[in-house]
């Protein structure tokens, strides 16, 4: 029988290396940070991860995790509701509820689980989830494993999301689901409008943080805190994963009625163990060292201020951008390609996108800004960029 089959697998990886398309995994052997080093020991900057904050590696961070693990163990080998609730997860729930002005939290093991489990338990057949049509792949997961009635809206329209909720209103429930920063184009959903459409049409908001928290707003607290939203949005998805310390663990944070039935239904959370206490330790950290000041938010914003307003000066065509995410428009995918293999020689290191992770015709590259960033890693960046775009015939 497995021959059949790994026939079948053999000619389907094939068409995707044809494609060129495949993913080959680049192996970095330092911790993760602003600058590292990749198997054969080459030191690259690193323009490519969601470590916004700079905390991936921050020693604070790793004591807490350590000091945590001593006094609390490994792992809980359980789940939530069964033997692994330690006061560390009940600590850690409370400081995101503080965090983003909501009423309760639950955590998940990442966040592709908490917008996972998130709708099945809430909606049925007689409701309706009105979704961005560039949400995350864990937002579209969740609403297919639930029974509501889909609706889906163009990128950011408000236009058409109006259309969606009028079309929605033969249905008892409705929630508008959106990422709060979209991670190709950097762009921040319009959440003001988003809220005042859900007001007009009587449904539910919910906002996935995932690559806006710790990062927008003036004190990096989020969309909400763009648009003057603090504790009025119904549900907000997030991830441990990126600028909050880089590890793993997601939550869902919002009204107390909404994560009681979670915790009750959810599945990820019913059926797959805590996070390890050390994870949730880090968590505590984090948010510790982002309540103490906003020097890191300040730097990062910063950071990005300087690096997109250098790369248009020098002709790049950059995505508008409210985020640290920059856009760096190539629109063909083999030259994205070449650009970002030529930047790996000059020690930068970044990924290019092409279809069908973008639309067809829209390749790039992604640069991701961090605090962690020196100002010195930051224009050699720049000049790298500017060298193979002249290289390359991108820049004149
Ligand atoms: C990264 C990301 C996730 C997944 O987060 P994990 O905790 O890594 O599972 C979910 N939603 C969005 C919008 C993301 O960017």
């Amino acid at each position: 029988m497995y021959k059949d089959f790994q026939t079948y697998l053999q000619t389907t990886l094939n068409e995707i290396r044809e494609a060129g398309l495949y993913k080959n995994e680049r192996v970095i052997i330092t911790p993760q940070s602003s600058g590292i080093q990749v198997e054969g020991g080459k030191d690259v900057i690193n323009f490519c991860a969601n470590n916004y904050l700079g905390l991936a590696d921050n020693k604070e961070l790793i004591q807490a995790a350590k000091d945590r693990m001593d006094s609390r163990g490994y792992g809980m080998a359980s789940v939530r509701f069964i033997c692994g609730t330690q006061d560390t997860h009940k600590q850690l729930e409370k400081v995101i509820s503080d965090f983003f002005g909501t009423e309760d939290t639950i955590l998940y093991a990442a966040c592709f689980d908490a917008n996972g489990g998130l709708f099945e338990p809430l909606l049925t057949a007689e409701d309706a989830i009105i979704s961005d049509a560039l949400n995350h792949a864990s937002i579209i997961d969740g609403v297919r494993l639930c029974k509501a009635v889909r609706y889906r809206y163009a990128n950011g329209d408000m236009a058409d999301l109006e259309k969606q909720l009028q079309a929605a209103q033969a249905q008892r429930f409705r929630i508008i689901a959106t990422d709060g920063v979209f991670s190709m184009d950097g762009n921040v959903c319009p959440l003001d409008q988003i809220y005042a459409l859900a007001q007009k049409y009587n449904a539910l908001v919910m906002v996935d943080e995932s690559h806006s928290a710790g990062v927008v707003g003036k004190t990096g607290h989020g969309v909400t805190e763009q648009y003057n939203l603090r504790g009025k949005i119904e549900i907000i998805t997030g991830t441990l994963g990126k600028a909050f310390g880089g590890s793993v663990g997601g939550f869902t944070t919002g009204k107390k009625e909404i994560i009681d039935l979670l915790r009750q239904r959810s599945r990820p959370y019913l059926f797959s163990n805590s996070i390890p206490p050390m994870i949730a330790a880090a968590g505590l950290k984090t948010f510790e060292i982002l309540t103490r000041d906003n020097v890191l938010q300040d730097r990062l914003h910063a950071n990005t201020d300087y690096f997109v307003a250098k790369m248009k000066a020098a002709g790049f065509d950059i995505k508008p951008t409210q985020s640290a995410i920059c856009a760096v428009m190539l629109y063909d995918a083999r030259l994205s390609q070449e650009f970002a293999a030529a930047l790996q020689e000059e020690g930068i290191y970044v990924t290019g996108f092409y279809y069908p992770v973008v639309p067809q015709g829209q390749a790039r590259i992604r640069v991701q800004l961090s605090a962690a960033h020196t100002v010195e890693q930051l224009d050699k960046g720049i000049s790298a960029f500017i060298k193979v775009g002249k290289q390359l015939g991108v820049l004149k």
